[in-house]
């Protein structure tokens, strides 16, 4: 596979789970990727070796570090801003500062990046960030920063859209539900709740949510933008 031999992406998070399965897809079509870490030094650097891309820590509550990333970065071809924690338990208990942190990484971050990475993206260029079915919906107690959080990539997408598409430039969320990690593993104790909610009984797998973003990044999706794309087994259905 080669379709996106050449192409330069940049993607916040990429050092487990989802985000490294989006690192080794785009790798394995050529592409040369940079990705960011936080905490998982050992993991990102072995990936960047198994895959020929580049690894660098870049903690994505820290805005001025994540905007100086995306600018290092040159013109990026595609971005895509995976990088997201999720807090939960009751929201009166919550540390109101590990609730701003929660939001600097999943709606701060994402703004930023988009942003900068816009100011030298080409015509053609993509940005796609990571949401969550919990953006639409909710069904469980105690994770409502989250929920905010993943619901505001929405206006994101909806507003850049409009931003950037007279340059041909695209903005979409991908949503998945359960998917197999180390957030939220397959045989976790929140398995047969998942499964209550989904008419595909199972989680879905980080290479799934990959060949959806790899889809929004190619030349078939040139008119696809401002919209939520949806992968969860029918979670939020
Ligand atoms: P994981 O916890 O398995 O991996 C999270 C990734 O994000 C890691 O590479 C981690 O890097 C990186 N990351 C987290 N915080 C920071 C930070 N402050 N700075 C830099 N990198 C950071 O999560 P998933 O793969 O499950 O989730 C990825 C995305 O998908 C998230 O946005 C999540 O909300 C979303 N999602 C996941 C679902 C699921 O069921 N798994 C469902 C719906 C959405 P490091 O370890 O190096 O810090």
């Amino acid at each position: 596979m080669s379709s996106f031999q050449g192409k330069s992406v940049l993607v916040l998070g990429g050092s487990r789970g989802i985000g490294a399965a989006i690192v080794r897809r785009f790798a394995a079509e050529g592409a040369v990727v940079t990705f960011t870490y936080g905490q998982s030094g050992q993991a990102a650097h072995e990936l960047a070796a198994a895959t020929g891309s580049k690894a660098v820590m870049t903690d994505s509550a820290d805005r001025d570090a994540v905007i100086a990333q995306v600018r290092a970065s040159g013109p990026l071809n595609i971005l895509v801003v995976n990088a997201g924690i999720g807090i939960f338990g009751d929201a009166l208990d919550q540390d109101p500062d590990a609730i701003d942190r929660l939001f600097r990484i999943n709606v701060h971050a994402p703004y930023h990046a988009a942003v900068e990475a816009a100011r030298q993206m080409p015509e053609g260029g993509r940005i796609i960030v990571i949401g969550s079915v919990n953006g639409d919906r909710m069904p469980v107690a105690g994770m409502a920063s989250y929920a905010l959080s993943k619901s505001a990539l929405q206006g994101l997408a909806r507003g850049l859209a409009r931003d950037f598409g007279p340059r041909g430039i695209t903005i979409n969320v991908v949503q998945p539900g359960p998917i197999d990690t180390d957030a939220n593993p397959a045989d976790g104790p929140m398995k047969d709740l998942m499964h209550s909610f989904m008419a595909i009984k199972r989680f879905g797998r980080p290479e799934e949510v990959a060949g959806m973003v790899a889809w929004l990044a190619g030349p078939e999706a040139g008119f696809v933008t401002g919209a939520m794309h949806t992968i969860d087994g029918a979670f939020g259905a």
